[in-house]
């Protein structure tokens, strides 16, 4: 790198590795914990004459309001609470550490837990405390609570469940977090689908939680979808760093008439549940295989000797996840995402000849 981008590019920019996205080409996709089921045919028509009469010459409604009329229908926001829509949720993860990156502010998470949490607190100059999971991959409490003591947080976010391991975190332990917290607590609900339970419901008990939720893992992660949902004391403040049209014309437009149809998604959630349990089953039957319990739309495996494994699926026509050195209790664990049966079973099929290949 030369001088002039030294002096000028921020040393912590300059410290971070770019969210990597591999070349899937050609692949099975089950990297990206995405649906794998795409539309019914029926709405595709829908969507394709919506797409036709849209006026992409105008710029989207800054507000979304007839969306946000359809997510308040559909997702059992409680009727006191707000609603803040993101380009992904990624980019409300980013407006809500803009919001409160005063100096010195913390941002704190879970580790290993969704590493945007950690991205984000860099690129807007935060200071990042990530607080090691137990063993069994559930809250430290008492680690918790010696953080929030020492750092005292501006922001803790938590994936519930949690990406990579999949795991709901304690109700109790939950609550306890949330209550002893002196900032704001983001309950990242991205996997609720797949989930039996949410946080939503004790919006109205917490004056500092928030919840968020996006319609990705559900089956629209191309539209690029994020929702954030609090009290409007917390929304009006972040709706201000929020960029005017951030959620573009067809992406309001085709996920309200997406949202219209809820059973649709809700069917191929129940299929991804289905199917995880069956993925899940067979890998704790394989030898040498560790395999987590989930509540995502993923499972977390522990192989020997991940690398090859990985390399092994992959020159067989197999994407996942490896998170080998990742963090130090993701030694030799990999993540797949739970696709359609015959997905699931060409990965099946692919791994055991890569354990083989690879031992
Ligand atoms: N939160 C968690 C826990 C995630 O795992 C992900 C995606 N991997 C996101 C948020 C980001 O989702 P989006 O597509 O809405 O930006």
């Amino acid at each position: 790198m030369d001088e002039t981008a030294r002096s000028l590019i921020r040393d912590e920019v300059r410290a971070i590795s770019a969210y990597h996205v591999p070349d899937s080409r050609g692949l099975i996709k089950l990297d990206a914990m995405e649906n794998p089921y795409g539309l019914p045919l029926e709405l595709r028509a829908q969507i394709a004459a919506l797409a036709a009469e849209a006026s992409l010459n105008r710029y989207p409604d800054p507000g979304a309001a007839a969306l946000k009329a359809r997510l308040r229908e559909t997702m059992n926001i409680p009727d006191a609470m707000e609603l803040l829509l993101g380009n992904g949720s990624d980019e409300l993860i980013q407006i809500l550490a803009l919001a409160v990156n005063q100096p010195r502010a913390v941002l704190i998470s879970v580790e290993p837990s969704f590493v945007m949490f950690r991205m984000v607190a860099a690129f807007t100059g935060m200071r990042y405390v990530g607080v090691p999971l137990a063993v069994d991959f559930g809250l430290d409490v008492s680690a918790l609570h010696a953080a929030l003591r020492e750092h005292r947080p501006a922001l803790i976010f938590i994936a519930y469940p949690n990406n990579p391991t999949g795991n709901l975190f304690d109700e109790d332990a939950m609550h306890a977090l949330i209550s002893a917290a002196p900032g704001l607590v983001v309950v990242d609900e991205a996997y609720h689908a797949f989930a039996a339970r949410s946080f939503m419901s004790e919006l109205t008990r917490y004056p500092n939680l928030l919840i968020m939720r996006t319609l990705s893992k559900l089956g629209l992660a191309g539209l690029r979808l994020g929702m954030l949902i609090g009290r409007p004391q917390w929304l009006t403040e972040f709706d201000k760093l929020r960029l005017p049209y951030n959620v573009n014309v067809l992406t309001q437009r085709i996920a309200a008439l997406v949202l219209q149809h809820p059973g649709v998604l809700a069917a191929q959630a129940a299929a991804i549940r289905e199917g995880r349990q069956r993925l899940l089953a067979a890998l704790q039957v394989l030898p040498g295989v560790q395999a987590f319990p989930s509540d995502a739309n993923f499972i977390l495996f522990r192989v020997p000797r991940a690398d090859a494994v990985f390399s092994g699926l992959r020159s067989r026509g197999v994407l996942i996840k490896n998170l080998n050195g990742s963090h130090a209790a993701l030694t030799d664990c990999l993540r797949v995402t739970v696709g359609t049966p015959e997905e699931n079973d060409q990965f099946l099929s692919a791994l055991q000849q890569s354990l083989l290949q690879a031992a």
